[in-house]
This record gives structure tokens, sequence and C-alpha cells, in this order.
């Protein structure tokens, strides 16, 4: 049996550690604001070695975000995004995460879209001064989006039509977890973990240890749920991440590229938990997307790139059901205390 690591991770969009009853000597700590949220570091090991892990991890953030962000004048997605549909040369790296998101939308059918871009921005969601916009432009701005569209060649260049822009906000972040996983696995560390908000990655090199995660009740921050996973990936997406309000009603940054307005979900949040990082964030956000049905009928159809089946936690709209894969539910899912009343488990077979 393995022994469950006795670290507690809250998916939030802070950071939180909740409890370490472990009483290990050798784990340091660090954090970083990058990616537009705090990320921090836990690893275990000898310190020379951790402090070169971390240092090796906090590089490797900063380059992808230097490439992937749209906002940085620095990167390739910004130079894309300002090409007026010319054609672009990107970096292979850059060229084949394009080609994976695109690879994404078409399973999903354009529940995740890359192309969403000029939605973000019409919303405000791009630099933070948020409007609703009047139901014109939203018609008008909804019919550049179109994955279809976006065209990478083999010698990695990239195109858009006219007026379109993409952002790669729902994907880079499992993108570098994926990156992350792997310097970790390659250090001497014997164990460690990157919480990026929103997404945890973790790291076990002693093949000894399972994690616990904890799952964040939307609005209040508190762990609703607990889960033990040998999964290195835990992504969440919900419309708590970031909102704003105008005239009473909650306007969030998940947007249905269907209508042009933020998805009208009966999910409140949704986590997948999996092998692979870059597939689990862009699903994250398919799935609160596509809702609970649809979801479900995905899960069923669809296994990653080594035939692994995506596993999830689902909480509902209205919060009164937790939908659960099989696996996580026999790896020891729980709810908190005060949320057994409140909340069903449903088990998703
Ligand atoms: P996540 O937190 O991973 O669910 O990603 C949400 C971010 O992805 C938003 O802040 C937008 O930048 C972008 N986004 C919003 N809606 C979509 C969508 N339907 N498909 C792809 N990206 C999206
Ligand atoms: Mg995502």
């Amino acid at each position: 049996m393995k022994r469950v690591i006795s670290l507690l991770l809250c998916i939030a969009m802070l950071p939180l550690v909740l409890c370490c009853c472990d009483s290990v000597t050798d784990e340091y700590t660090d954090e970083m604001f990058a990616l537009d949220t705090f990320i921090s570091f836990k690893m275990v090991g000898d310190e020379d070695v951790v402090n070169t892990t971390i240092e090796k991890c906090k590089s490797e953030i900063k380059r992808l975000e230097d490439l992937l962000s749209a906002t940085k004048s620095s990167s390739d997605v910004y130079a894309i995004n300002n090409a007026n549909s010319d054609k672009v040369s990107v970096s292979e790296e850059t060229a084949q995460l394009i080609i994976k998101a695109c690879e994404i939308s078409k399973t999903c059918n354009g529940a995740f879209d890359i192309s969403v871009y000029p939605l973000v921005k019409l919303w405000g969601f791009d630099t933070k001064e948020y409007l609703v916009p009047k139901p014109e432009s939203i018609a008008q701005t909804k019919a550049l989006v179109d994955y279809t569209k976006v065209n990478v060649s083999a010698d990695s260049f990239v195109s858009l039509c006219e007026g379109m822009s993409i952002d790669l906000g729902a994907i880079a972040k499992g993108y570098i977890g994926d990156k992350l996983w792997k310097i970790m696995k390659q250090s001497d560390i014997s164990r460690g973990l990157v919480n990026l908000g929103g997404m945890v990655v973790t790291c076990d090199n002693s093949d000894d240890y399972d994690y616990t995660i904890g799952v964040e009740y939307p609005d209040t921050g508190e762990v609703f749920a607990k889960y033990s996973t040998e999964y290195p990936f835990s992504v969440t997406s919900g419309a708590y991440q970031r909102y704003f309000e105008q005239d009473g009603v909650r306007y969030h940054h998940i947007i249905d590229t269907q209508s042009g307005y933020p998805s009208q979900s009966d999910i409140s949040s949704v986590t997948v938990i999996g092998n692979k990082g870059v597939d689990n964030d862009a699903l994250s956000t398919a799935f609160f997307v596509m809702g609970i049905d649809k979801t479900l009928e995905y899960l069923n159809t669809h296994t990653d790139e080594d035939g692994s089946n995506y596993s999830v936690v689902i909480l509902n709209a209205d919060k009164s059901k937790v939908y659960v894969s099989q696996d996580i539910l026999d790896s020891g899912f729980e709810l908190s205390a005060n949320f057994e009343e409140k909340i069903e488990i449903c088990e998703i077979k």
C-alpha cells in the first residue's frame, strides 16, 4: 500500500496548503507571480537540489509565458494576433501546441476553441476593463471564432483569417504543467508539487506516495471534498475563478462560442484528473461549456492519447450534486464534514 502524502492541496485561484501534518524536515516552499496568478512550489529533498529544481521550474514558466501569452508583445501568440492575417513564423513548440489545441477542439465540437479571443477581448477579460457588449457586437464578433480557420504549416508558419485572434489561456497552464512535471521527474528531489492556481502538478520520485487534493467550494474557498490520486495533474475550471458583476448579474470568463456569452453552464466547477496536463486543462474548459450530460457522454467515448480514461469531479450549478469518476471514488473520495448533508455523491459509471 502506498503511503498517502499528508499535504492537502487546494485547487484554488490562490495557492492554499491546508494542512501539513507530516513531520518532513527536508521540505521547502517557494512562490512566484506569473501567468496572472500566484504559483507555489513545495518540494522534498536535498536543499540544493530542491533550490535548483525550483529555479528551473521558474525559468520554464517565464520562458513559456513569454512565448504563449496573448498580451505580452514578445510572444508568438501576440505576433500571430497582430499579423493582419499574414503568415507568421513561430517556434515549433507554439505551432505544435496550436495544432494540439485544434485537435482537442474537434473532439468537443468547438466547446474549447482558442480562436475565442475576439470575444474574450469584447467582454474585457484581457484588460480587466469589463463591459457587457451589445448583442449586435456579440453576433458580429462570434462570427470570427472558428478554430478550423487557424492554419499551421509543417514548417511552423501560422496564419489566421481577417479579424481573428487566438488565446491559449485555457490550455497553456496545462502545457506548462507537463513541462514542470518533467523537470521534477528528471531531478533528484524525492517529491514535489506546483500549484498554478486552478491546476496542481504533483511528482513522486520515491514511488511511495499518493497525494490528497482538496477541491474548492465556489465563492467561499472552503474545501468541500478531497481525493487521493497517483495522477500528476488536476485542473479545475469554474465560473467563480474570474468574473465581474453588472446590474446584479455575474458574467464569468468562460465563453460559450456558440452564443458569444459566458457559458450558461449547469456546472459550477469541474476538475479533470489524469496523466496529461495539456489535455486536462483544455478539457476542463470544454467540459464547463459542454455541461454535465455532454461531458459524461464524452468521458464514455474518449481517452487520452495513451488510452487512459479521464477522471473528473464535477459540482453541479446548484451545488447539490457532485459527479465523481469511479476510480476517484475508489481511491478515497470524501466530502468534508459540513458538506455531507448538502451534497449528494453521484458515481460516474
Ligand atoms: P480555464 O481557466 O482553463 O477554463 O480557461 C479560461 C480562459 O480561457 C479564459 O480566461 C479565456 O482566456 C479563455 N477562454 C474562455 N472561453 C474559452 C473557450 N470556450 N475555449 C477556449 N478558451 C476559452
Ligand atoms: Mg482550461
